[in-house]
């Protein structure tokens, strides 16, 4: 299929590895040029050679996107783009009583107030070109709250419900904004999430990831690739009349019909 939308371009936060890095090479593959981030400029200048062998643009800006410089940074670097994918690492594990409001004032900073400032500032440039897409990577724990991941839930929880307003207020000019909800994926993140419940339980992590494949109905862990995919697609020009959605993409782990 033709996504449409070759010559645009996006922005992809968080792009060097794992999900955000498969959100960019689907991009890359529909012809999107990019303006890709992570802090780590190792990983990050490698992953933009590989995109640029589809034939686009790929300028690489190492910086936290958390921090108000680093944002700041990427958004000088990124100029008018007609593609946000936004995206950070996810807050750490706990138990409820470990967290303290420094705890949640990074993780709200983090996941819920710097998609919100990339949107803020990027919305406007998109509206006046009457076309634009907005993905942001969240979590299945908004449908399904994980109880170790609390700082999570909250922050996520947060940046859903500003998406459920500002997306019906940005849709009369041809911009849609979506959230894809990850569930397990074979990423570096899934790995020290597998570590972390081995140490606990006293089992190797090869091991705690085959338990934890046979909880997802489809009894494995996603891949970038795949949602990737989805991303590129909710991104193309087939993708106008989806406004506002939280959609999961879990392997059917989360048992729900609405
Ligand atoms: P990942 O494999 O650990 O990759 C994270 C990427 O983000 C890397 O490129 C990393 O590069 C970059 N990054 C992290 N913090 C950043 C920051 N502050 N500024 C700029 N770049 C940053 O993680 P992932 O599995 O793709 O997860 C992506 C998001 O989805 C996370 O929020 C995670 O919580 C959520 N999620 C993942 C899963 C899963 O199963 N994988 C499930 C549910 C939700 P640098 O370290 O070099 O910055």
């Amino acid at each position: 299929m033709d996504l449409g939308i070759t010559g645009k371009r996006a922005l992809v936060c968080a792009g060097s590895k794992g999900l955000g890095r498969g959100c960019a090479e689907a991009l890359a593959q529909a012809g999107v040029d990019l303006v890709l981030n992570a802090r780590g400029a190792g990983a990050l200048e490698a992953t933009a050679a590989e995109l640029r062998a589809f034939g686009v643009q790929v300028t690489a800006v190492a910086a936290d996107i958390t921090s108000d410089a680093g944002r700041a940074e990427v958004l000088a670097a990124a100029g008018a783009v007609d593609i946000l994918v936004t995206n950070a690492g996810g807050p750490p594990p706990g138990l409820w009583s470990d967290w303290g409001r420094e705890d949640f004032l990074r993780a709200i900073d983090a996941n819920m107030l710097t998609p919100i400032a990339l949107m803020t500032a990027l919305l406007p440039g998109m509206i006046d070109r009457g076309w634009g897409r907005v993905i942001n990577i969240t979590s299945q724990s908004v449908k399904a709250p994980i109880a170790q991941l609390g700082l999570s839930n909250t922050a996520r929880a947060g940046l859903t419900g500003y998406v459920a307003g500002t997306a019906r207020q940005v849709a009369p000019f041809g911009v849609t904004i979506n959230n894809l909800l990850p569930g397990i994926h074979a990423t570096d993140r899934a790995v020290a999430l597998d570590a972390g419940v081995a140490r606990a339980e006293g089992i190797t992590p090869a091991e705690a990831m085959r338990r934890r494949a046979l909880t997802i109905p489809a009894r494995r862990y996603g891949t970038a690739a795949e949602f990737g995919a989805a991303c590129a697609f909710l991104c193309s020009v087939h993708a106008g009349f989806i406004v506002g959605q939280n959609i999961l993409l879990d392997g059917g782990a989360t048992n729900a019909t609405l």
